[in-house]
């Protein structure tokens, strides 16, 4: 082979595809019995919902464009009529981003919105350890920073809530120049945050791994699964083996595109210099869970209700409506607390999960035609998702490694990403970006 590409999830599959279209050789060796990795496609009462990713929004060309040449379609998010939060004990309405809160717990998410949104302007997003300020944010978590700067405690519950969304970690886990740096690379937490003009407003309604399987159908039988890679050897002449559990592959160049902290499964001969081995260590995945439940209609839209909610008393802690059409089936998505729902048995992690969407939705919620929910903090093989929680200290002693080749091995996957890092677009952008530096490497020797 030319190139082997370890994962073939979003990052892998596109720099597979890639360096196909370049003209090069390619095998993509994953580990799953499945192509997707953290985009994976299951059904509730028949109808695909994404147990992982789920979610796009402009300026997420990356991704768009993939999915369009694809001939993989999305549709608007359900978002008409008014948002719940449980908030205090209480249920209220509200529209738009940003909660019904009282009016100094609004002022006080905008001030710290725009203190956040000023410190992101000086970190640069490729090299964030460069900011004159890279040492003092990396020393402290998110949490910290709220704290110094006096967000009370509505603004800081908020945050929580977005932190457990977007790393599946908990604000005093993140590292604040990791928090700036994330923000930044998707263009603002508006950017970020919103349905409508933001990361949320579209989703695909066959669901996201369609995407991954119409690649994989693309590259054939140069997709090679259960087979997952343990060791990477690098030999005096410039080749590499990569050694799987279905097989040895042979190669001049290697893209390895899997998580961070899974890269510390795979032994390294020669091992990676340190500063490698540390960042694998150092780059933890934050742990996301949802939970699914169909019904006969969407009742809740008779009610005027968006199906979107946000509640400060887990486990179920954001809500979207998915359901496939406005006639037929109603399909609540309810993102969960890994602490509290991964640990229990399945039929307990049902039972919470209804009774979150009962206390927002009423009784009727209670009574689904069918469940369905996913805990990626317990996946047995590469476990973790949505993405990194990057704790402090871990950019300024490790970032310059990233993705920095070691001889002819290049580093991809989301984690990766300078835009949209985190997210579909940015797993598809690190991919690009891959096959780019393994084809000038190739094309250098030969
Ligand atoms: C619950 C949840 C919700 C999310 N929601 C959204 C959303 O709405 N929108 C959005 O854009 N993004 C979302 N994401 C994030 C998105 O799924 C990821 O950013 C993206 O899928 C990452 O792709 P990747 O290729 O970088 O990594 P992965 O998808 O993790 O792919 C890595 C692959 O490598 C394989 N692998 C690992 N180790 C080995 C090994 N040693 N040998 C062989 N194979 C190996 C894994 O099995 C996997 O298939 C969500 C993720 C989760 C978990």
């Amino acid at each position: 082979m030319d190139v082997v590409v370890v994962g073939a999830g979003f990052a892998g599959l596109t720099a597979a595809r890639e360096l196909t279209r370049l003209g090069h050789d390619v095998v993509v060796v994953e580990g799953r019995d499945r192509v997707g990795g953290r985009s994976y496609t299951g059904a509730v009462a028949g109808v695909p919902v994404d147990l992982g990713a789920t979610f796009v929004g402009p300026t997420q060309d990356a991704v768009l464009a993939l999915a369009a040449e694809l001939d993989c379609a999305t549709v608007p998010t359900y978002g008409r009529g008014k948002n719940l939060i449980r908030w205090r004990g209480r249920v209220r309405t509200y529209r738009s981003t940003i909660p019904r809160l009282s009016v100094l717990e609004l002022v006080d998410v905008s001030r710290i919105q725009w203190r956040f949104e000023r410190v992101c302007r000086k970190v640069p997003v490729a090299r964030p350890w460069t900011s004159p300020i890279a040492d003092r944010l990396d020393s402290t978590s998110l949490d910290d920073w709220l704290r110094s700067v006096h967000a009370g405690a509505s603004t800081r519950d908020l945050m929580a809530i977005v932190a457990r969304v977007t790393w599946g970690a908990e604000p005093d886990a993140v590292s604040m120049l990791h928090a700036v740096r994330y923000v930044q690379a998707a263009g603002g937490l508006g950017r970020m945050l919103d349905v409508k003009g933001g990361a949320q407003q579209d989703r695909f309604l066959s669901g996201t791994q369609e995407i991954a399987t119409r690649m994989t159908e693309q590259l054939g039988d140069r997709v090679v699964l259960n087979a997952p890679v343990r060791a990477i050897r690098r030999h005096t002449d410039g080749t590499l083996t990569v050694v799987s559990d279905g097989g040895l592959f042979g190669a001049r160049a290697v893209v390895v595109a899997v998580p961070p902290e899974h890269r510390a499964a795979i032994e390294f001969d020669p091992p990676l210099p340190d500063e490698y081995l540390e960042l694998a260590r150092h780059w933890p995945q934050g742990h996301l869970s949802k939970a699914y439940a169909a019904y006969d209609t969407p009742f809740w839209r008779d009610g005027g209700c968006s199906g979107e909610a946000l509640s400060d008393e887990g486990p179920v802690f954001i809500t979207f409506d998915v359901s496939p059409s406005d006639a037929g089936l109603g399909i609540l998505l309810g993102f969960t607390d890994a602490r509290t729902f991964d640990p229990l048995p399945p039929e307990q992690r049902r039972e919470v999960a209804l009774a979150g969407f009962t206390t927002l939705f009423g009784d009727a919620a209670s009574r689904p035609i069918d469940y369905l929910d996913h805990c990626w903090g317990a996946e047995r093989f590469a476990p973790g998702g949505p993405t990194a929680a990057v704790p402090p200290g871990s950019w300024t002693s490790y970032g310059p490694w990233l993705h920095a080749p070691v001889d002819a091995i290049f580093w991809a996957g989301t984690e990766t990403a300078d835009t949209w890092t985190g997210f579909l677009d940015g797993a598809v952008r690190s991919g690009l970006r891959a096959a780019g530096e393994a084809d000038h490497e190739l094309a250098r020797r030969s």
